[in-house]
Order: C-alpha cells, then sequence, then structure tokens
C-alpha cells in the first residue's frame, strides 16, 4: 500500500472553494492508486483570530472575545452549509460546529473573569481551529465521494507538556499512528486530521509551535514510513525568495534535506523547521506542492539533489531578531566565560541564532521575546549589556558556498548601500548569512535575487515560468 500523506495549510481550507479544490487533488491521488492520510490546518487566519480572542479576553475584554468568537462561528457555519448539502450531514456537522464554539465562549468567558492566560489555556483556545477545519473537511469529502474518517489528531500525536512550542514523543506517536490510522487505511479509507495540535501523557491539549501542521505531517508520514509527504499550500513550492518580497522568485526544483532545513530554520515560512526531521530519519522524499495550481511539479526535497550550477538555491529572511552585544573587560577567552553567558540562554529557554566574537566582546542574536530585559539583566553580571531591536537575518542557502572563491565578495557588492552590522559563514558549508536592520530586509533580499538569479541552472529552477524582468521588479 502506498501511503501518502497529504498536508494541506490555511490558504488550501480556507473556504469552499479551496476545500472543493483540496477534495479534488486528495480524490486524484486516490484514482492513481494512493493511499492517502490528510493532515489539515485551521482554515486560513483563524489561529490568529483565535489568539486574538483568548488574548482579549485575558484583559478583561470578554464582550470583544465573544464577538471574534461569534465571527469565527458564522464563518464555519457557512462554510459547511456550502459543502454539504445531505441535510442529516449537515444538520450534524452544524450541531458540532455549534457545541465547539460554545464551548470555546465558556473557556473565554472563564478567561475573562480569571484575566490570566496561561500557556496551557492558550493551546487549548487555539486547538478549536484544527478540530473545527478537520471536521469540516472531512464532511466536505464524503459529500465528494471520498470515504474520509476523522481522527482527533490528540489522540495519537503525544508530546511533553512545553505547551505553545510541544516535544513530540516519537515511539508513542509510532504505536498510536500504527494502531489508530493503519485499520482505516487498510480498508481504503482517507483518515483526515488537524496539524498543529497534540496532546500531553495525560491527554491535555498542547500545540507543535507556529505553523506546525506541516511538523505534523511529517511526524505522521515517519511513524508510518510513508512512501511521501506532501506539502499543499498557496505557492508553487520552495522558491527563491519569498514571493511576496521578490515577484521574480522562480520554483526550485529540487533542494537536499540539508538545505531545506537550513531555509526554513531561517525564515523561509513555507516549511517549518522541524519538518525535515522525520522525513530524514526514514528517508522519505517531502515534496512542496500548490493546492491553486495542482499542475505545478513543486519542490522535491530528496537526501541527495543534483549538482546545481547556480551558487545559490535560494534566499531566507528572518525578521523579528534582536542582537545582543557584550563587552567584558574580564577576558572572553577565559576558560569558561562562553559557558556562562550560554547558560543564562538556556535557563530562559532561548535560542540563540549566530554568534559572533571578539576578544573582549560578543554578539548574539536572538527572536525577540519579552524575555529580553531579564535576559540582559541576567547577562549584566557577566559583562556590559546592550540589545536592539528590529534587525533581520539574511540566510542565503547553497551548495559548497565554502569552497567557492569570492562568494562573500560578490554577496556584499550586492548589496554595498546596506549595513551589515554581523556576518556569519563557516558554520555550514551550505549557508551564509548576516544580519541586518529589518527595514532594509526586503529591498536587500530583492538585490540579492537580482544578482544571482540572472541566469539560472535550468536543472534546479524553474526557468520556464521567468516573469519577464520589469524595471520594478527585482
Ligand atoms: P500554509 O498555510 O500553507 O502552511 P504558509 O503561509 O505557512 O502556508 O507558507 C507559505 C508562504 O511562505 C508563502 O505564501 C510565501 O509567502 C512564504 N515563503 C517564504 N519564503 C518562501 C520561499 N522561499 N518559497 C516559497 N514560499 C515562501
Ligand atoms: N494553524 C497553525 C498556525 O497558524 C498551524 C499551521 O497552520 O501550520 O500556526
Ligand atoms: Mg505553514
Amino acid at each position: 500500500m502506498s501511503l501518502v500523506v497529504m498536508k494541506f495549510g490555511g490558504t488550501s481550507v480556507e473556504d469552499p472553494a479551496a476545500i472543493g479544490r483540496t477534495a479534488a487533488i486528495v480524490a486524484g491521488r486516490l484514482a492513481l492508486g494512493k493511499q492517502p492520510i490528510v493532515v489539515v490546518s485551521a482554515m486560513a487566519k483563524v489561529t490568529d483570530q483565535l489568539l486574538r480572542a483568548a488574548a482579549a479576553a485575558a484583559q478583561g475584554d470578554r464582550v470583544g472575545a465573544l464577538a471574534i468568537s461569534s465571527r469565527l462561528r458564522s464563518r464555519h457555519r457557512d462554510t459547511a452549509a456550502e459543502l454539504v448539502k445531505d441535510s442529516a450531514e449537515v444538520a450534524s456537522l452544524i450541531d458540532l460546529i455549534d457545541q465547539k464554539f460554545d464551548s470555546l465562549d465558556e473557556i473565554l468567558r472563564g478567561l475573562a473573569a480569571i484575566l490570566e492566560l496561561t500557556p496551557r489555556i492558550s493551546d487549548l483556545i487555539v486547538s478549536y481551529g484544527e478540530r473545527l477545519s478537520s471536521r469540516i473537511v472531512a464532511a466536505a469529502f464524503r459529500e465528494r465521494g471520498i470515504d474520509a474518517a476523522h481522527v482527533d489528531a490528540r489522540e495519537i500525536v503525544v508530546t511533553d507538556s512545553q505547551f505553545q512550542k510541544a516535544v513530540p514523543l516519537d515511539a508513542i506517536i509510532e504505536r498510536r499512528a500504527q494502531n489508530r490510522l493503519l485499520p482505516l487505511t487498510s480498508v481504503g479509507q482517507v483518515p483526515v486530521m488537524g496539524g498543529f495540535i497534540a496532546s500531553n501523557e495525560a491527554g491535555i491539549t498542547t500545540t507543535l509551535g507556529r505553523g506546525g501542521s506541516d511538523f505534523t505531517g511529517a511526524l505522521i508520514g515517519g511513524a508510518l514510513s510513508a512512501e511521501a509527504i506532501e506539502i499543499w499550500t498557496d505557492v508553487d513550492g520552495i522558491m527563491t525568495a519569498d514571493p511576496r518580497i521578490c515577484p521574480d522568485a522562480l520554483r526550485v526544483k529540487v533542494v537536499s534535506f540539508e538545505e531545506a532545513a537550513e531555509l526554513a530554520y531561517f525564515g523561509a515560512k513555507v516549511l517549518h523547521p522541524a519538518t525535515i526531521l522525520p522525513a530524514v530519519r526514514k528517508n522519505i522524499p517531502v515534496q512542496v506542492l500548490n493546492s491553486r495550481n495542482a499542475a505545478s511539479e513543486g519542490t522535491r526535497i530528496t537526501s541527495l539533489a543534483p549538482h546545481c550550477k547556480s551558487p545559490f538555491k535560494s534566499i531566507a529572511v528572518k525578521k523579528k531578531l534582536s542582537i545582543i552585544d557584550m563587552v567584558a573587560s574580564r577576558m572572553l577567552m577565559t576558560h569558561g566565560y562562553m559557558k556562562e553567558i550560554f547558560t543564562v540562554f538556556d535557563q530562559h529557554r532561548c535560542a540563540v541564532d549566530m554568534v559572533s566574537t571578539s576578544e573582549v566582546s560578543v554578539s548574539l542574536t536572538v527572536d525577540s521575546n519579552d524575555n529580553l530585559p531579564a535576559i540582559a539583566a541576567d547577562l549584566g553580571k557577566l559583562a556590559d549589556v546592550k540589545y536592539e531591536g528590529r534587525k533581520a537575518l539574511i540566510c542565503m542557502v547553497g551548495e559548497d558556498i565554502r569552497g567557492k572563491n569570492g562568494m562573500a565578495a560578490q554577496v556584499f557588492a550586492a548589496i554595498r548601500h546596506i549595513n551589515v552590522r554581523m556576518i556569519s559563514q563557516g558554520a555550514s558549508e551550505i549557508n551564509m548569512s548576516f544580519m541586518i536592520e529589518e527595514d532594509d530586509a526586503d529591498e536587500a533580499v530583492r538585490s540579492l535575487h537580482a544578482a544571482f538569479f540572472k541566469d539560472p541552472d535550468p536543472v534546479i529552477f524553474d526557468v520556464e515560468a521567468r516573469k519577464p524582468l520589469t524595471a520594478s521588479s527585482c
């Protein structure tokens, strides 16, 4: 049985038309003799709105929170009513949607009384997005003749208790995925489950972090040793840059697991950074595809990618970063000093993206977060500390960058008009990264793209789709 995990993102289930397209794509895979397992995100923007409702309630704005919930209720009810025509099916689906919103409203009212939003309650509130979308999608599939069975992802994806960024417990997931999903697929049913949501071993709802539905898809694919993991989204695949920043971005036909992981980690939102790991462990190819343009071949992520004549495959940008500069009279090279610095970050559970040192100073970059003043206060015991937000990290990914002469000169010549705050090259053979002001980031990506994708290798890039260059584009 050729199992294929198909993950559909928020835009692929955003309204009745999108869910209809998704159903047609799944039916197409069935017609090819594949056995799909479907993982869906919440409908587009729903997670953000649930978080907004939670924040409003926690500030005592009960009316505002319930108004957001009421708009979401209407959107889900209307979508269900448009997709499912069978009167008994639609009645029970709408009843179920109402039950879920009734319990969500109860939580929001409670929150507005308690005025304290814990990560655990936040996860419970956002989980409604995927719990609702997966029910609607399963019913819409059945209406279109697909034998779909809804499965609550929280029964399968078991994690630790780090709410909002829970870590999956692979062995339990493998066992549960096999016990729960294989009996369905073995009789040709198509399981439909929400991504992103999970539960700890006590059955309390957790989530895998924003964008985590990709991760769910990969975890399920890994647990069942699927033949392929397909990530269906709203662009033609992994592109040479974010097409929202650079409209001339080209589809990358194939990248290695390693390259995709670097791109995802350094900000290419098209893929959640943790997606690659379960696929690598079992050597399962991942395909990124466009649900609005199913005919496009997408991007194939595999263990080995063919040699690329162009120096870079793609440019990623990660915004909302901060830089922390530390100057110490105590010498940096002193034994154990760096360890003390990193212990502070560890205690605050704060990941460091980039590090640069000199004799008496260290600079580090981290995600901007509310903990920065506390981190800086603790670091202040070791050195003079300054920190600044609104920074962006640009990451250029390509084959063997370290081994190519003059690469750095070409990169910095392309952005000679932009001030570079920090540089890192050498940690990885396939990435060159540097930090600039966030306001300069889009311009930097466009300049770099114009410089390095003038003559792209047709083996790797979809050059045929290239739009004619205009003066206003890059
Ligand atoms: P989904 O809801 O399907 O998970 P996301 O919004 O999380 O979709 O990711 C898709 C978006 O990622 C695209 O619309 C695009 O703007 C953005 N993106 C950023 N970098 C890239 C890149 N290198 N290639 C393709 N898309 C990218
Ligand atoms: N719905 C979640 C989010 O918006 C997970 C996902 O879409 O991948 O972050
Ligand atoms: Mg996503």
